[in-house]
């Protein structure tokens, strides 16, 4: 039944802490459109565009932030960074007047890939609410 369907996919995207397909991105052995890359960051195309700019920006050592609501003080300084590097991707996007950054956290919003991510979506008029 349905019910029992919707449970099967929670169980699916739920956060099992292994690694992810990201890890093999940031190794580059699966190639990716990159935007930005510095020491602690990569900003890369997502392959299923959402718009017509949409970048993901993920810490290059998960460090346990699977999702957002793992996040702890010490994770304060990366956190940053990425809401930094989503800036710098939408600057070189030109962007700048109109972008949108978006995290998924859990099954209930539609996370995917449990290694922390940002979505810099932009290039369109946007919507609000989201779905
Ligand atoms: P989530 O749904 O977890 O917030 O977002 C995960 C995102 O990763 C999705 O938008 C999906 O299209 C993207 N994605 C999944 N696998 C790959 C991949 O192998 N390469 C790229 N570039 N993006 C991916």
């Amino acid at each position: 039944n349905n019910e029992e369907a919707a449970a099967r996919a929670a169980a699916v995207n739920a956060d099992s802490g292994a690694p992810t397909i990201f890890d093999k991105i940031i190794a580059k052995e699966i190639p990716s459109s990159i935007v930005y890359e510095d020491e602690k960051v990569l900003a890369f195309r997502d392959i299923d565009p959402q718009a017509p700019v949409h970048v993901l920006v993920i810490p290059k050592f998960r460090d346990g932030l699977t999702q957002l609501g793992k996040a702890e003080a010490r994770h304060g300084e990366i956190l940053g960074q990425l809401l930094y590097a989503a800036k710098i991707v939408a600057e070189k996007e030109g962007i700048l007047d109109g972008f949108r950054v978006v995290i998924n956290n859990g099954p209930e919003a539609c996370q995917s890939v449990y290694h922390l991510h940002l979505h810099v979506l932009g290039g369109r008029q946007m919507k609000w609410p989201p779905g």
